[in-house]
């Protein structure tokens, strides 16, 4: 029954897969979030209270302003020049930016070199930032791509990774094959199992597949943006944050979230935020094979622990006591063991001639003695 007349866009998948057959999963997201005009991200508010789902950012301003801070510290190991890109991929309602460009003040000689560019896909989010960041002095243009460039640039992007098309394979009859999208004569979508992939991409050292193991990566757009960022400044730091595992493994991690609940992912395309988590272990490899360097990852939790989110947080309470028992309460959800602080997963890259990048460093690796 799934997405059969649901939605403009499932009319449309359907009258595609009966004219050209079955679509991969990687395109089924890709024109449920970015179809010109039914894609989810081209469409709708999606991010906060009264929308489908909340992030960091959005719920407390001790998020961005520390990845403000982590950022000014990165151009002082960029050796304080006097200009630096500042690049967020995906900013969202502007609110990391905003968060991060007032903490910035507290680094005047950081603040006075930015130039600071938002990548955004969606003409309803951007409408949003600019209206965010309306009264910012700093220098501020848009773009709908990573542009290429010879200076040094910072690039952050919170739950950006995640809305990257993910590919699916299924292990059936001793064989990768491409997970589709099929539907049937009454225009209901449903999941099917395509040809055999020349290859499915599944690391070595993964224990073998059990039939019916679905494997997912995001190796086409992974290898796309991190060769973007290798070309966007010189030299490059980056910082993404999102949910993911830090080890590759199988299973179908694909869901669809509406209105702070999870959704069927084919039952109303282009409506639902699509996504699955991240593979940091892939994404980590895409970064290398582009030239760069990888921290990390490191739980969420540990990143603003080290770079003094509770201090922060307490310092932010003491001044406005009225609310200290809202503030407490959003950075225990940012840190939650069980929950943000572990789920999510904060990684750097970096170019190969630069120091590791603050906070970034995996524990069990920190102090070893080679
Ligand atoms: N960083 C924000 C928003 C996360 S949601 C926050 O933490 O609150 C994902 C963001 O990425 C949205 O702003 C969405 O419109 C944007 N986005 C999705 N696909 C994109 C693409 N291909 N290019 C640029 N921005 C994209």
């Amino acid at each position: 029954m799934s997405g059969a007349d649901t939605t403009p866009l499932a009319r449309e998948l359907a009258a595609r897969i009966a004219r050209d057959g079955p679509i991969s999963v990687a395109a089924y997201i890709d024109a449920c979030l970015q179809h010109p005009e039914h894609g989810y991200y081209r469409r709708q508010a999606a991010i906060g209270t009264a929308a489908d789902f909340i992030t960091a950012p959005e719920i407390s301003q001790v998020f961005g302003e520390i990845i403000g801070l982590w950022c000014a510290v990165v151009w002082q190991q960029l050796g304080s020049p006097a200009r630096v890109r500042l690049v967020e991929l995906g900013p969202g309602r502007g609110t990391l930016m905003g968060d991060a460009l007032r903490a910035s003040r507290l680094v005047p000689a950081f603040r006075a070199a930015l130039r600071v560019e938002l990548v955004e896909s969606s003409t309803t989010l951007e409408a949003a930032q600019r209206a965010a960041l309306a009264n910012e002095a700093v220098p501020l243009t848009w773009s709908r791509e990573l542009a290429p460039g010879g200076e040094p640039a910072i690039v952050v992007a919170n739950e950006f990774l995640d809305t990257l098309a993910v590919e699916q394979w299924v292990f059936r009859g001793g064989t990768w094959r491409t997970r589709c999208i099929d539907c049937t004569a009454g225009g209901a979508l449903s999941f099917a199992d395509g040809r055999p992939p020349l290859c499915a991409d599944v690391p070595a050292g993964l224990a073998a597949p059990a039939e019916g193991s679905i494997f997912e990566t995001r190796g086409a757009a992974f290898a796309t943006l991190t060769a973007k960022l290798a070309a966007v400044g010189m030299p490059v730091a980056g910082l993404f944050i999102d949910y993911g595992h830090a080890s590759p493994g199988y299973g179908d991690t694909l869901q669809a979230v509406s209105k702070h609940g999870y959704a069927d992912p084919l039952a109303r395309p282009g409506e639902a935020d699509l996504t699955a988590q991240v593979d940091f272990a892939g994404f980590a490899a895409a970064v290398r094979g582009a030239g760069l360097v990888c921290d990390g990852p490191v739980p969420q939790a540990e990143f603003l622990g080290r770079l003094g989110v509770l201090e922060r947080g307490s310092r932010l309470m003491a001044a406005n006591p009225g609310q200290a028992a809202a503030i407490e309460a959003a950075i225990a959800r940012l840190m939650a063991p069980v929950g943000m602080g572990t789920r999510f997963q904060a990684i750097g890259i970096r170019s190969p001639d630069l120091a590791p990048l603050p906070a970034l460093t995996p524990v069990d690796t920190a102090h070893r003695t080679p």
